[in-house]
């Protein structure tokens, strides 16, 4: 019966995260989701993540549209893996985004989820263009990730490009090097 009117006094919701909305919405685990969190198939930002999208989304009709995949807590800041209508979405409106980045401690960071290597990077950097991701191979056979980015660099280049370079390496074990068009 309790159980009943938790789920009454509350909207349902859409939104698809990678907890269940039940223990989204009232901050619990359930035991299989628990066990997920257990064997690492879960982290405590996909936890942490969906939580806070679900409070979000009862507000927000657009975020109830969304998918989070997965986030991931790299270097203190949160990549969230999204789907591509979400990520579109999100970009197409400052407010949505300052909500969203509102609700996180560190700097979040939108990503495709499933990307490549490639596409990763892209998201990173957006919306600065880039011109070309390459493979070179550094002195001693190391292999890096050499990335052209348009323009020059100039103090209000608004990506922390050594930020970037963490986190693509700790999220993807990619040494990058960040290069830009003009000196
Ligand atoms: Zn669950």
């Amino acid at each position: 019966m309790v159980y009943l009117l938790v789920f009454a006094s509350k909207k349902s919701i859409s939104l698809r995260t990678p907890i269940c909305n039940f223990d989204a919405m009232n901050g619990i685990l359930c035991p299989q989701c628990e066990s997920k969190l257990d064997q690492g198939k879960l982290t405590k930002a996909d936890v942490a993540a969906s939580i806070k999208l679900v409070k979000l989304s009862q507000k927000i009709p657009q975020i109830d549209k969304f998918t989070l995949n997965s986030c991931r807590q790299s270097h203190g800041d949160y990549v969230l893996y999204l789907g591509s209508q979400d990520i579109m979405t999100i970009r197409q409106s400052r407010e949505l985004y300052r909500i969203l980045q509102g609700e996180f401690d560190g700097k979040i960071w939108l990503v495709h989820q499933d990307s490549d290597d490639k596409k990763l990077i892209e998201d990173v950097f957006f919306p600065i263009k880039i011109l070309g991701i390459n493979q070179v191979w550094a002195p001693g056979g190391m292999q890096k990730t050499k990335v052209i980015v348009s323009g020059r660099k100039t103090p209000r280049f608004p990506i922390d490009v050594d930020k970037v370079v963490a986190i693509a390496h700790d999220l993807r074990k990619i040494d990058l090097v960040v290069e830009f068009e003009r000196k």
